[in-house]
């Protein structure tokens, strides 16, 4: 019997350690005030797998998202670059 659970498990732990192994954490500064979508941009491992995924996932961008979901309205102004 095919498992792609545990497989994709495994894959997803490897993954996941590699990327906190070379995890860039937000300055101190950043970290005392709520994040912005801006901030889950520019350390996305941090605020995505790593510790400060917990305060993102309840923080709303300012449409009614959470930071940690990809907002239309906040990708809407990366698109022009
Ligand atoms: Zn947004």
């Amino acid at each position: 019997m095919i498992t792609p659970h545990s497989w994709m498990t495994d894959a997803l732990a490897r993954w996941r350690e590699d990327e906190l192994a070379r995890m860039e954490t937000p300055p101190a500064e950043v970290l005392e005030r709520a994040p912005t979508y801006a901030d889950v941009q520019k350390w996305p491992t941090y605020f995505i797998v790593g510790p400060g995924r917990e305060v993102a996932e309840k923080t709303d961008c300012g449409h009614g998202y959470h930071l940690t979901d990809s907002c239309p309205c906040c990708g809407a102004d990366e698109e022009d670059d």
